[in-house]
């Protein structure tokens, strides 16, 4: 996940006519009062979270993981008793990353924490051993020129700003290091804090340049690296890795829904992704994400709450290397998709909610790869609606509306015209834990998990319920 330039969104809709005190919500706020104490009550949500992360563990896209999660998800969303319950199939690429092993050889002999970037190919057999430099961001790199990188592994001491633009380096700079000549690439982790624990993520190469292996390192080693070389010491690093691409494999989204009493062809659809990183026990990425979506459609089941429009729940796949699932639903969609009012998605980790961000703004790295993207268009009229919703959260302190980028598994269907939304969070240790060993359960806060699921509750059937 990834979001960026957030703004209050008051200051856009009250400019206009529509302001959100002129939505009348007093009809909601039964349902939604009990919506909220139920969910702060539940059990049943953090029960599934823990069986997804602690019984199945990660769901990397192509992996044994994944398929079991996508078969049990099918099965629960029957057994709480959801409607039209389905999978819809997607081939999803398959990166597997085998041994890896990094290790300073000089001035000393000790070893690199580190984690392949997925997507990254490997070493030749037996390794690279080779000079490293150390830059600190691409000025740098291109400033040392093909004479000073060629035959070199290239180390990227790059410090965390934000995860939009720190990320480059883990996405692009392998390419750029290979284009002067660079035999491979060790990237500081993309995190604001460290416990010298590496940090994997999606990496791709151009087409500009030869491929190089490429992996990711603690904090505190690619600070080590830096300060030798720094300190004139000439630093050299092996490092072996077996990552490869196999076919692409079979996999699907799964969904399922409550019907809508009055209009059931209207949609407000929302969810998470169900696939992983091959580390740790994807947790806050996103775990929380799909449980806490799928427990909210519990809680409106248990609390015999049938919404005017249809709720669908979906648990998207392979958000982290290739979005496919994301597309794929789009494609199902195919023509209703005028028939979808509204899309949710919590992909920012399950910490204590603050509200939502209406998708307004096109995300840094989809404007990298796309630099025609268009500016998700919002009428005052639903940021409105989605306001006055917001209001409701209140007691829960998730009750801030403001404008970002919609979440990578709703793109698409922001693309197409569809308000989208994102659940917004305090934002305090995701990025701690991301695409790390330690995104694990015992991570998720009992009661910042439940604030979520009543967030995701009330945002999801207020829009579905008001007129
Ligand atoms: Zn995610």
């Amino acid at each position: 996940m990834m979001k960026t330039g957030r703004r209050l969104w008051t200051l856009v809709i009250c400019a206009g006519a529509a302001c959100a005190q002129s939505v009348d919500t007093t009809a909601l706020k039964e349902n939604t009062d009990k919506l909220i104490e139920s969910a702060m009550k539940d059990q049943g949500g953090l029960d599934r979270l823990e069986y997804l992360c602690y019984r199945i563990g990660n769901r990397l896209s192509g992996s044994k993981g994944l398929e079991t999660a996508v078969s049990w998800a099918e099965a629960e969303m029957k057994r709480v008793g959801l409607q039209n319950v389905r999978r819809v199939p997607t081939k999803v690429p398959h990166w597997v990353r085998g041994n890896e092993a990094a290790r300073l050889v000089s001035p000393a002999d000790k070893p690199i924490a580190m984690l392949g970037l997925g997507g990254s190919i490997a070493t030749p057999k037996g390794g690279i051993t080779a000079d490293v430099v150390v830059v600190s961001d691409f000025a740098e790199l291109d400033k040392l020129g093909k004479s000073g990188v060629a035959g070199k592994i290239v180390v990227y001491d790059a410090p965390f700003v934000s995860y939009g633009q720190t990320v480059q380096y883990r996405g692009s700079g392998a390419s750029r290091a290979a284009k002067l000549g660079a035999v491979a690439a060790l990237v500081r982790s993309v995190t604001p804090r460290s416990l010298r624990d590496p940090h994997t993520g999606a990496m791709r190469y151009t087409a500009d340049a030869p491929k190089i292996p490429t992996a990711a390192i603690a904090v505190e080693d690619a600070m080590w690296l830096h300060g030798l070389t720094r300190a004139g010491q000439k630093v050299r690093v092996h490092l072996e890795m077996e990552a490869h691409e196999e076919p692409d494999a079979d996999s699907a989204d799964v969904m399922g829904e409550i019907r809508g009493r009055e209009l059931p062809d209207e949609v407000v659809v929302m969810g998470g992704h169900l696939d992983s990183w091959d580390v740790g026990q994807g947790a806050h990425d996103d775990g929380g994400g799909v449980i806490a979506a799928l427990q909210a459609l519990v809680l409106m089941k248990e609390l015999g709450i049938q919404p005017r429009r249809t709720i669908r729940v979906v648990f998207w796949v392979n958000e982290e290397n290739g979005g496919r699932g994301g597309q794929a639903y789009r494609r199902w969609v195919g023509e209703e998709i005028g028939h979808h009012y509204a899309a949710i998605e919590m992909d920012g980790g399950a910490e204590r909610p603050l509200g939502f961000d209406l998708a307004a703004i096109v995300p840094e790295r989809r404007r990298a790869n796309n630099p025609g993207a268009a500016t998700p268009k919002v009428s005052p009229r639903f940021a409105g609606n989605v306001q006055a919703i917001g209001a409701l959260l209140k007691t829960i302190g998730a009750d801030r509306i403001e404008r970002g980028g919609a979440e990578a598994d709703i793109e698409p269907l922001v693309a197409a015209g569809v308000p989208g939304l994102g659940l917004r969070t305090v934002g305090e240790h995701y990025f701690d834990y991301h695409h790390t060993d330690a995104d694990t359960f015992d991570k998720i806060v009992p009661e910042d998990f439940r604030k979520c699921v009543a967030a995701m509750a009330v945002m999801s059937y207020g829009l579905a319920e008001l007129n």
